[in-house]
């Protein structure tokens, strides 16, 4: 699967996005290793809190028994638009991904015309994760 069968996925997936507080839809899919792709949209409750796209797609692949991802691609605007500037994931979901993933992990984002990808290296850098605790990983 490439950067943009990946990004259609998560176009498809922005279109499930429960937002009606922020009414800022996003759509995440997520490449495992093993070719498998799950995908996830923000969802947010009356409490607001609730889950960004990022972490509903990674927290369903993890509950299935995958943790080896390749790459997650990730679309967001306001509910009504298309997506038309890059959607970067929060600093919640860069330490999820630090926790499942290596520093080559790929965040492929668009801005309605082309791709823009980026290293977990490049994303959260001096990270903190698990490998700086004993048990982590
Ligand atoms: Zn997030």
């Amino acid at each position: 699967m490439d950067r943009h069968e990946l990004m259609e996925r998560a176009l498809e997936a922005r279109k499930n996005a429960y937002c009606p507080y922020s009414n800022f839809a996003v759509g995440a899919a997520l490449l495992c290793k093993d070719g498998t792709v799950y995908t996830g949209c923000n969802i947010e409750v009356a409490a607001l809190t609730g889950s960004c796209a990022e972490r509903t797609a990674i927290f369903q692949a993890v509950a299935e028994g995958r943790r080896q991802f390749s790459a997650i691609a990730v679309a967001g605007a306001p509910k009504d638009q298309e997506p038309d500037s890059l959607c970067a994931p929060c600093g919640v979901c860069r330490q999820v991904m630090r926790e499942f993933c290596g520093p080559d992990f790929e965040i492929i984002l668009t801005d309605g015309q082309e791709l823009t990808a980026i290293t977990l290296a490049g994303l959260l850098p001096m990270a903190f994760g698990p490998d700086n605790l004993e048990g982590g990983g």
